[in-house]
């Protein structure tokens, strides 16, 4: 059959999905300049295809344009078409980043961060991931040799699939959860680790669709068990390229400006927890006993915190500077890696503006103690449905500073038409739904 190919030209938009255009591959180089044509009111499409209500209506135009450097091109050499796609950035017709694009906000925050502490972020994307392989019921013990052996031919693929795109792969991990893994991959410096976790993403569901599975990053399946998160590893260099977090005389380890980044971040989050845990059922996986994150605590290697500080393995201090990490534990998938990082960035450089100090870290059970023992440590409860964080993220004026009027008043009607799209739904049907999409 005759044919030529395609390239796919991808935003990372506001409801969580990945959106585009395709384009031949001879007019790439043309297509740098140019982009595609976009729409303002895309803006506001859900993770179900209905509309929201919002700014936009017919009138506007956008172009959205492919960044080279995200180019990834994989050919799986089993007579499949070869992926290729590019990840762009959406600007308005005079070449301005546009108010609601994921790309540009995530880069306005890194710039900030840059001119508030000459930082750049250092962070890799960890995530977690349900296998399913139509017509095979196996159910096989968490971490066991067996859950590797039912995957051994999908996981060789993946991590050949993600070098070809160029992304290091870590290792291939049967998790706790039914038909659960995982894969932590590389560490990447600004914008790149998250364009790096789209293009994990869909390298995985890619691989998925090859090896004949389904692949799906939704918050949770099944109330009865362990969700799906997404875990953001975080530390800084400066412009010589220098480990920036690791202090051995500061608290925990901390640097001065890693205890203010972080103090900002959990101050914030409940602020900004629907962009990181943006759908209804990411609210299911942030409850306590889940591993996940259910308060805005610090913890010294508690995988009950929202962010975390990991353990390092050597014993030389320059090793340890280099290793030395927090990760940040309220996100997942269904969330723009965009948005999440620009997000931390954000609440992060406001608590170094702020002087803030680190915060203590938590060591008891959190879920056992009142308000008041809670206010005591410095920590709340984090907003327990969509519609609660969205009515903190409403009323936050710190996110019209960061985010801007227009692309809050997007987020909330994006929103809205998502949990009308779920009314009279069981929570079953819910995670259903958005398993589907997800
Ligand atoms: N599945 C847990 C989550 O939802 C994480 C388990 C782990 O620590 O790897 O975040
Ligand atoms: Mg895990």
């Amino acid at each position: 059959m005759i044919g030529e190919p395609l390239v796919f030209v991808a935003t990372s938009d506001l409801a969580g999905v990945v959106r585009g255009k395709a384009f031949a591959e001879t007019e790439f180089d043309t297509r740098l300049h140019r982009g595609v044509g976009w729409v303002p009111t895309n803006a506001l499409i859900t993770c179900f295809d209905n509309l929201g209500d919002g700014p936009y209506g017919s009138l506007g135009d956008l172009l959205l344009i492919p960044d080279s450097e995200t180019r990834v091109q994989v050919d799986f050499e089993d007579g499949s078409v070869a992926e290729n796609f590019a990840i762009g950035n959406i600007v308005t017709l005079d070449g301005d980043p546009w108010e609601c694009c994921t790309r540009g906000h995530l880069a306005a925050a890194l710039e900030r961060l840059n001119s508030v502490a000459g930082l750049q972020l250092y962070s890799a994307f960890e995530h977690e991931f349900q296998l399913e392989a139509p017509g095979r019921n196996d159910s096989n013990p968490a971490f066991s040799m067996e859950g590797h052996r039912w995957q051994a031919q999908f996981s060789g693929v993946l991590f050949a699939a993600l070098r070809k795109a160029g992304i290091e792969p870590d290792s291939f991990i049967n998790e706790y959860g039914t038909k659960q893994y995982e894969l932590p991959i590389g560490a990447s410096t600004g914008i790149r680790s998250a364009d790096e976790a789209i293009i994990f993403r869909q390298i995985v569901q890619a691989t998925a669709e090859r090896c004949r599975q389904r692949a799906s990053f939704s918050p949770i399946h099944n109330l009865d068990g362990v969700g799906n998160g997404v875990h953001v590893h975080i530390s800084f260099k400066n412009s010589d390229g220098q480990p920036m977090m690791f202090d051995p005389e500061g608290t925990y380890k901390l640097s001065d400006v890693a205890g203010s980044f972080i103090a900002g971040v959990l101050k914030y989050l409940p602020e900004f927890l629907c962009l990181t845990a943006p759908t209804e059922i990411s609210y299911q996986r942030l409850t306590p006993h889940r591993w996940s994150a259910a308060f805005n605590n610090l913890g010294e290697q508690d995988r009950e915190a929202a962010v975390r500080i990991c353990p390092v393995s050597s014993r030389s201090q320059e090793a340890i500077a280099r290793q030395f990490n927090v990760e940040f534990r309220a996100a997942d998938a269904a969330a723009s890696p965009y948005l999440v990082l620009a997000a931390l960035v954000h609440a992060g450089v406001q608590g170094i503006e702020e002087k803030l100090p680190v915060p203590g870290a938590t060591t008891e059970d959190l879920s056992m103690l009142d308000p008041g023992q809670l206010q005591a440590l410095g920590v709340e409860r984090l907003p327990e449905t969509l519609s609660d964080a969205l009515a903190r993220f409403e009323h936050s004026e710190r996110i019209d500073e960061w985010f801007g009027a227009t692309f809050k008043q997007v987020y909330i009607g994006l929103k809205n038409a998502e949990l009308d799209f779920l009314e009279g739904l069981t929570i079953e049907e819910k995670c259903a739904a958005y398993g589907r999409v997800f």
